[in-house]
């Protein structure tokens, strides 16, 4: 290849310069958007990878979240759970009665439904305590809740350990008529057989008092308690093993504590 040659390739450089110039900057310009057009495929595509690791993490992360609000909202039901629950029985307590009471006040005054309740206490328990030991008492105690509890048909209803040796009973939706029935079904399943203790099996009985009506609007959670009290009261003066029912005469005055449930129970 000779000098001549190589210069001979330059002449069409020479006579059209332009037109090289032209083709140069064409040929920079498309390589240049083809660049560009490379860059952005790449950056969409980096851009949906990293979205949709995002979205997966996200995911992930809502996923767990839920998990443990899950788990927290059973731990949270467990300890209601155990904050509402007597110890000794395992029925409801009586920080769970005073709430639940007021509660069914109110949806019974809205709903115009009858409720009732059911104060119950162990017959001369003192002398369970007194000539058994405080052990003895306290699974007679627990046998006697089980007992009352084994009673309760409806999921509505619940058993309350008032104190001692007394139970509070409070059943929504339920007239005087059904109050009576299932207190006199509770005293005879709790004296129809006697209750296993360390020292032995032993014998109790249950008197209770029962009331139940529609809420007037001024009626309140102690109108109740005192009705069914003094109707236990009676149950008590009149011998003992025995329900008896307060009758209310006028509901705003609901404390009518004579009365009691032969009748009905007929
Ligand atoms: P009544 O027939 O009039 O009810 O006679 P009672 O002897 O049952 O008298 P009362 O209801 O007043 O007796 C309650 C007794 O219960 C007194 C208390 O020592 C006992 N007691 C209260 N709480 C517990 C408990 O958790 N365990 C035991 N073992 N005894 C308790
Ligand atoms: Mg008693
Ligand atoms: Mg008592």
């Amino acid at each position: 290849m000779n000098f001549a040659y190589l210069t001979s390739l330059l002449t069409p450089l020479q006579l059209y310069p332009w037109h090289f110039a032209a083709l140069t900057l064409l040929g920079v310009v498309l390589g240049a958007a083809l660049f560009a057009v490379l860059v952005y495929r790449r950056q969409l595509k980096w851009q949906q990878e990293s979205t949709e690791q995002l979205e997966e993490n996200i995911q992930t992360r809502t996923f767990e979240l839920q998990v443990a609000l899950n788990e927290l909202a059973d731990k949270n039901r467990i300890l209601e759970e155990q904050n509402t629950q007597d110890a000794l029985t395992g029925v409801r307590n009586r920080a769970y009665f005073d709430k639940k009471i007021l509660a069914e006040l109110k949806r019974s005054r809205r709903e115009q439904r009858p409720l009732a309740l059911v104060m119950l206490d162990i017959d001369h328990f003192k002398q369970i305590n007194d000539n058994h030991g405080h052990l003895a008492g306290d699974a007679v105690i627990r046998g006697v809740a089980q007992r009352i509890a084994s009673q309760l048909k409806r999921s509505s209803d619940y058993v309350c350990r008032y104190g001692g040796e007394e139970f509070a009973l409070i059943l929504p939706n339920t007239d005087a008529q059904g109050v009576c029935e299932l207190a006199e079904q509770i005293r005879l399943t709790i004296a129809a057989a006697p209750f296993d203790t360390e020292i032995g099996a032993l014998q109790v009985h249950i008197s209770a008092g029962c009331y139940a009506a529609l809420v007037a609007p001024d009626m309140l959670s102690t109108d109740f308690i005192h009705a069914a009290d003094q109707a236990l009261y009676q149950a008590k003066k009149a011998g003992r093993n025995q329900i008896k029912l307060a009758v209310a005469s006028d509901p705003a005055e609901p404390a009518a504590p004579e009365g009691n449930t032969d009748e009905l129970l007929q």
